[in-house]
């Protein structure tokens, strides 16, 4: 059963802060509602007032805007998935959308309410930390923004006050030599818990070495993290077969994942060695853009 609350339904984003700001740490947003009410359902969250943010328009559209991509919080994963923006400057993105639960759920679902749950799980959290995205942070104090790396502190724990909406969250657009990659290993093949997930992006320099490095990993750790140490060990080395094993090796170093229904410890970490591999060699190997 359901617990009572109030439901609050503001026509602007402005009247939505304002709810959350009166309602002082006992309002929670609602967006899909797909992790909420279940939430609620099981007692796990209480909150006194919901403050619908389905409706509002400062939450919607994908765009480009000064070198970014800046997709709004209230976009859904159905939308990620239907954008042509995403699908070309951000394909780890749009692959998890694509492996993300199951049509039903990508309708509603959204992309903030994916990061401001902040389960280690959150598909859309390791090709945005591959992406080197920020968060936008909005309250009626004004607008801040924060990395993705520094947003999550904790098994569903953000930086987000209680008083503050994920209005937006931006990427750089990539350099076009970027090369990316993601997997998402579940228990089975559609809409499935991910087991470990992993999004890579290599940048190699004109002398074939790698001149900047990304390693993020989902379901390893109590936040979706990235491999720095594996990052700054690939960072100027040649992308051989040999670097990216070591550099596969030291990112399941640095997971801490735990055992639970869906895996042991240690089959986490030995999947996400070889996930990392096989997604940079796959990515070495991309064909880089032709100058004219
Ligand atoms: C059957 C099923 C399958 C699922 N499969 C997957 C899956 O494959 N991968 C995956 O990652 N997740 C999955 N989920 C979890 C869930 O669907 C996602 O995390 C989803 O993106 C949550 O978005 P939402 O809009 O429904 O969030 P809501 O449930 O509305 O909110 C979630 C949390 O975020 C907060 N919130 C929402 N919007 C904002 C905002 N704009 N600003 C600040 N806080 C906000 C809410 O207060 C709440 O704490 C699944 C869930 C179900 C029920």
């Amino acid at each position: 059963m359901l617990p009572e609350f109030d439901f609050l339904t503001p026509n602007s984003l402005a009247e939505a802060l304002a709810w959350l700001a009166q309602r002082a740490g006992d309002a929670a947003p609602v967006a899909g509602g797909t992790n909420i009410v279940p939430d609620l359902r099981s007692g796990r969250h209480a909150p006194k007032a919901l403050v619908d943010l389905s409706r509002l328009a400062e939450l919607k559209g994908i765009r480009r805007e000064d070198g970014y991509v800046v997709a709004g919080g209230g976009v859904t994963i159905a939308e990620l998935l239907g954008s042509p923006l995403v699908r070309s400057s951000a394909r780890p993105l749009f692959e998890a959308a694509r492996l993300f639960a199951n049509p039903l759920i990508r309708n509603r679902a959204t992309l903030a309410g994916n990061l401001a749950d902040a389960s280690p799980a959150a598909d859309s959290a390791p090709p945005l930390l591959a992406l080197d995205a920020e968060v936008e942070l909005v309250s009626q104090a004004g607008t801040r923004r924060v990395s993705l790396v520094e947003f999550f502190t904790g098994v569903r724990r953000t930086v987000r006050r209680t008083d503050e909406i994920l209005a937006a969250v931006r990427w750089p657009v990539p350099e076009p030599e970027a090369a990316f990659g993601y997997t998402k290993l579940g228990l089975r093949r559609a809409d499935a818990i991910s087991v470990v997930s992993a999004a890579v992006c290599l940048v190699p320099a004109p002398d074939g070495a790698c001149s900047r490095a990304r390693i993020a990993l989902g379901s390893v750790a109590p936040v979706p993290m990235r491999a720095r140490a594996a990052e700054a060990f690939l960072t100027g080395r040649p992308l051989s077969a040999e670097t990216i094993a070591e550099a596969a090796r030291m990112a399941a170093g640095e997971a801490s994942p735990i055992s639970d229904l869906r895996a042991t410890s240690g089959y986490r970490k030995r999947v996400a060695e070889v996930i990392v591999r096989r997604l940079l060699a796959e990515a070495a190997r991309t064909p880089q853009p032709q100058e004219s």
